[in-house]
């Protein structure tokens, strides 16, 4: 039987794509190598935006609403819920019940899901794709139109023998999943939280965080380079980090407390070829500066499933119609590009710790963090952004950053910031 669609990767992308086109009548097969309840390394961090573009999901699969976003500099430190604002930020859930339940909806919706079953090989024929899966070591063949390739930021050898690009560039990120009874959650961090805690000197290019779950804490540290020993030495020793920990005990996923997993730091040129797609993490798609990508894999399969739709409508799987995908992804490619600023300015100025305790300073007044709270992707996707909805608080932003940053460091300084600050500025 040959399939219109095949998906390889049972993820957030690849669920969420096999969902889109089998509500639309495509003939669609999803192989997922781990099985339904598979852990996934993850902090399980559903940014505002998931919600926005997604719906609400049902309460079984969220843990907790944020209610806390808790940023730490080096030395001064900011809870901006608890300056009296509102605002959603997010939601907390744990991946492997996530990750089941799209891969349900996408069920339900017609796609026909295979599980424990590895795709290993894919070539593409000139009317056809043939793929190769593994499963309880058995090896079959299976036909469809086109693929997608939602496999993560998995260091596997199919987008090579595709001729195809894979993210180059690579953030390390490790965890450790913790239980803590939920009354002490809600003491020490006020119930839901992402707690967020950057220092160059512990992490130069990345940050330490603390998610709240209903009863348990997914505490994590991304870096360009992780090392097991130092994250270790984190949770005993941070002087806020560890007594938070206090009391908590080590859970474990598939056998194991601690995960470690790459996030893609790089876009590949280009997205397809004639009759493949990449999304999600395979595509390198994942915001610059906080590394989330759940929502990113999600977007960009649903773009991938309405690009394909309309090319198994006019049977043509070429790269010349494909590119369409890529188009149809400007926005959720720009909001990466945004990221790369903050990216830029945090963990390449060389002035990682000035800059977020400055930042952190600067949020303590209540006017900005109530503004920032209310719009936080401005935030978390960076304020220093060009031209979006909420510009002018952006630019606010940005000139009080200097402003502070003036009375603080000297001329010199100021002056090699001002060529990272400058150039957003300019821009806006
Ligand atoms: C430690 C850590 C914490 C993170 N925390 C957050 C967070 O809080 N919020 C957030 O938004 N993002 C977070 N991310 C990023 C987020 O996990 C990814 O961006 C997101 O999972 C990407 O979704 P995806 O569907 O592209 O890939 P994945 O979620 O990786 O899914 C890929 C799927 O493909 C399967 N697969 C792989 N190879 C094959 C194959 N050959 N055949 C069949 N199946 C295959 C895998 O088993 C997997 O299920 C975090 C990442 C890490 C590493």
């Amino acid at each position: 039987m040959k399939y219109d669609i095949i998906i390889a990767g049972g993820g957030p992308a690849g669920s969420t794509c096999a969902e889109v086109l089998a509500k639309n009548d495509i003939d669609v097969l999803l192989f997922e190598k781990g099985n339904n309840n598979r852990y996934k390394t993850c902090a399980g961090g559903l940014m505002w935006h998931n919600e926005l573009d997604f719906g609400s999901l049902p309460a079984e699969i969220i843990e907790r609403n944020v209610e806390h976003l808790f940023l730490s500099g080096p030395t001064a430190s900011v809870d901006l819920t608890t300056l009296g604002t509102s605002g959603k930020v997010g939601q907390l859930t744990y991946r492997n019940r996530f990750d089941c339940y799209l891969r349900e909806l996408a069920s339900k919706s017609g796609a026909h899901i295979e599980t424990n079953t590895e795709v290993i090989n894919i070539s593409v024929h000139k009317d056809f794709v043939e793929v190769e899966v593994k499963s309880n070591s058995q090896i079959q063949k299976k036909y469809a139109s086109a693929v997608v390739l939602a496999i993560g930021a998995q260091r596997t050898q199919l987008q090579q023998k595709l001729r195809m690009d894979r993210p180059a560039d690579f953030e390390q990120a490790i965890i450790a999943e913790f239980s803590l009874p939920e009354q002490l959650i809600d003491e020490r961090f006020g119930g839901g939280a992402y707690e967020l805690y950057f220092n160059s000197e512990i992490a130069p290019h990345g940050y330490t965080w603390i998610f709240t779950k209903r009863e348990g804490l997914s505490v994590g540290l991304c870096d360009k380079n992780v090392n097991i020993n130092h994250f270790k030495d984190i949770l005993a020793h941070h002087p806020i980090i560890s007594k938070k920990l206090e009391g908590t005990n080590p859970i474990e996923f598939d056998g194991k407390h601690i995960w470690a997993a790459p996030i893609p730091d790089r876009i590949p040129e280009y997205l397809y070829r004639d009759r493949v797609i990449l999304v999600g993490d395979a595509a390198g798609l994942s915001d610059r500066f906080t590394y989330e990508g759940i929502w990113h894999a999600r977007s960009s399969g649903r773009s991938a499933a309405e690009t394909l739709i309309k090319a198994t409508k006019q049977n043509d799987y070429s790269s010349t119609f494909l590119q369409k995908y890529q188009i149809k992804c400007s926005k959720l490619l720009n909001t990466i590009l945004n990221s790369q600023r903050m990216h830029h300015l945090v963990y390449h100025s060389g002035y990682m710790n000035l800059i977020l305790d400055t930042l952190v300073e600067i949020l303590q007044n209540p006017y900005f963090g109530n503004a920032i709270i209310s719009n936080i992707q401005l935030l978390l996707e960076g304020f220093l952004a060009p031209g979006n909805g909420v510009a002018s608080l952006g630019v606010q932003l940005q000139q009080k950053l200097i402003e502070s940053l003036r009375e603080k460091v000297d001329r010199s300084t100021i002056k090699k910031l001002n060529r990272e600050i400058g150039f957003a500025l300019a821009l806006n």
